[in-house]
C-alpha cells in the first residue's frame, strides 16, 4: 500500500515513511491510496477470528510492503493482549467496550499498534528514535504505557503544568525508563507549538530520528478499524454503529472498515457541544470553530484533525456522506441526565464519552425503526468518577490497571513555554547521536 498526501496527492510515500513522519512537512495528512475490499472468505471466517487475527489479516493489507506478515502477527498479538467486550444493554442496544487496555481508554489500541511498528523499525537500523508528543491528558498516557521499554526509542511527553488530572499526571510521569515527561509552564497549545517547531526544524534531527506520535499518525488510525470487524463479526450485519467523536479518527476507521465491505447499516457521528460535524451533516457547510470545554473532554475539538480523511473515505461527496452518516450533538446537562437515566433503567454505567454515543444511537434508532445498533464506549467510567458518582449516588470501582498509578512517584522536567526551551533541552540531551 502506498500513501498520498491529502494536501498534494502527487506526494506518495510508503507505510514506514508515513508512520515515521507522522504528518507531511506541509502539514498534509497521509491517506492510503485505496481502501482494499475484503473477500467473502474473510467475512465467512470473521465471526470466529480473534482481534489479533483480524489485525493480521486487515493490517497486512496496509503494511505488507514494509512489515512482513510474521512481524505483523507479532505486533498484533502483543498490542491487542486485552479483551474487547460486547454487552447487551437493552433489546436494541449493544455496547462495544474499548476501555479494557492498560490506560482504560480506547487510545490504547492505536498507541500499542504504533509502538509495535516502531519496535519493528528500530530493530532494523541503529538510529536512535525520539518520539515527541504533546498531550492535554489521555493521549500521553496511552503513548507512555505503549512505548515503555521499547529499545532504541525515547519518548518525550510535553504536558501543561496543573492542567491534567492527578491520575493522568501519574500515568505520564511515574513510568521512567525511556519515558520523559516535560511539565510545561503554559497551555496545551504551547506544548503543541513546541513539538511542532521541533519537528519542523530542530538541529537535533541530524543526530537522531525525530518523530511524533500525534493522533493523525496513520499507524494509530489503521488499528482502530479492527474492532469494528470484530464487533460486527460477533453481532451480525445491518447494525447502526454510533461513535463518540472528537478528532474523528475513530469514526474514520469505522468508515474505512465499512468501505472495505463490512456490513454496517449506518454510522452515527455523536459529539458534545463541539458540533461542527453534526452541523456539516445537516447543512453541507463546514465551519471549524474554537473548542469549548465539556465534561466529555477528550472530545473537545473544534476543528477535527481527521475530518479531511473522513470525507475522503466517501470520495468527498456530500450526498454519499449524508446518506450514510447521521450526526447528533449533546450538551453537558443532557449527557449528565442520560448517565443517570441509563443507570436506573438498565443498570449500565456510562462514562461521559460513551453517554454521547449512547444518546446518538437512541436518536438514530428512533428514525430507523426496526433496526438495532452498537455504541462505542471509549473510556472506563472510573476515569470520570467525580462526574459519574454524584449522578448515580454510588462509588465506582477503579480498575487495577489505573489503581497502581495512584501510589506512583512523579518525575518531570519543569520547562518554561517556548520552542527555544525544548530545542536547548534536546540539543543538550542528544549531544551525540
Ligand atoms: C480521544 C477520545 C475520543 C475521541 O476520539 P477521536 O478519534 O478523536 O474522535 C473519545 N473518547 C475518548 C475517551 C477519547 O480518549
Amino acid at each position: 500500500m502506498k500513501y498520498y498526501n491529502l494536501k498534494d496527492p502527487r506526494i506518495i510515500t510508503g507505510f514506514r515513511e508515513a508512520v515515521e513522519k507522522g504528518i507531511s512537512s506541509d502539514l498534509g495528512l497521509f491517506m492510503p491510496e485505496s481502501i482494499p475490499r475484503l473477500d467473502d472468505g474473510f467475512f465467512r471466517r470473521l465471526p470466529y477470528m480473534t482481534l489479533p487475527e483480524i489485525g493480521m489479516a486487515v493490517g497486512s493489507l496496509y503494511t505488507e510492503e514494509d512489515i512482513p506478515g510474521k512481524a505483523m502477527r507479532q505486533i498484533c498479538e502483543e498490542a491487542f493482549n486485552f479483551p474487547v467486550v460486547i454487552r447487551q444493554v437493552d433489546e436494541r442496544k449493544q455496547v462495544l467496550e474499548l476501555f479494557h487496555g492498560p490506560t482504560a481508554a480506547f487510545k490504547d489500541f492505536g498507541a500499542r499498534f504504533m509502538a509495535g511498528c516502531f519496535r519493528y523499525f528500530s530493530s532494523h537500523d541503529d538510529k536512535r528514535r525520539v518520539v515527541l508528543v504533546a498531550t492535554s491528558g489521555d493521549t500521553g498516557g496511552a503513548i507512555a504505557s505503549s512505548f515503555l521499554g521499547v529499545e532504541g526509542v525515547d519518548v518525550i511527553i510535553l504536558y501543561p503544568s496543573g492542567k491534567v488530572s492527578s491520575l493522568q499526571e501519574m500515568q505520564l510521569t511515574s513510568l521512567g525508563r525511556n519515558i520523559t515527561a516535560i511539565e510545561v509552564e503554559g497551555s496545551f497549545d504551547d506544548c503543541q507549538a513546541m513539538v511542532q517547531s521541533a519537528l519542523a526544524g530542530s538541529a537535533v534531527r541530524e543526530r537522531v530520528k525525530l518523530t511524533s506520535a500525534n493522533s493523525i499518525n496513520i499507524a494509530r488510525l489503521i488499528p482502530q478499524s479492527f474492532y469494528y470487524y470484530y464487533a460486527i463479526g460477533r453481532t451480525g450485519n445491518g447494525r447502526v454503529v454510533s461513535v463518540p467523536s472528537g478528532n474523528f479518527g475513530n469514526i474514520t476507521a469505522a468508515a474505512m472498515a465499512w468501505r472495505s465491505g463490512l456490513g454496517i447499516d449506518r454510522l452515527v457521528a455523536a459529539t458534545n457541544i463541539n458540533r461542527v460535524v453534526p452541523d456539516y451533516l445537516e447543512t453541507g457547510h463546514y465551519f471549524p470553530a474554537l473548542s469549548v470545554s465539556t465534561i466529555a473532554n477528550a472530545m473537545d475539538v473544534g476543528n477535527p484533525g481527521n475530518f479531511d480523511r473522513f470525507r475522503r473515505v466517501f470520495d468527498d461527496d456530500f450526498g454519499t456522506i449524508s446518506g450514510s452518516v447521521s450526526g447528533y450533538w449533546y450538551d453537558d446537562d443532557r449527557i449528565r441526565e442520560h448517565i443517570g437515566q441509563e443507570y436506573r433503567r438498565t443498570g449500565y454505567l456510562l462514562d461521559p464519552h460513551g453517554a454521547v454515543a449512547s444518546l446518538g444511537l437512541d436518536a438514530c434508532l428512533e428514525h430507523h425503526s426496526g433496526s438495532c445498533g452498537i455504541f462505542v464506549a471509549t473510556a472506563h467510567p472510573a476515569k470520570f468518577r467525580n462526574i459519574v458518582e454524584p449522578l448515580i449516588g454510588q462509588t465506582v470501582e477503579i480498575p487495577d490497571s489505573l489503581r497502581h498509578f495512584l501510589g506512583g512517584e512523579k518525575h518531570s522536567v519543569l520547562m518554561k513555554a517556548g520552542p527555544q526551551q525544548l530545542e536547548e533541552y534536546l540539543l543538550d540531551r542528544y549531544r551525540t547521536g
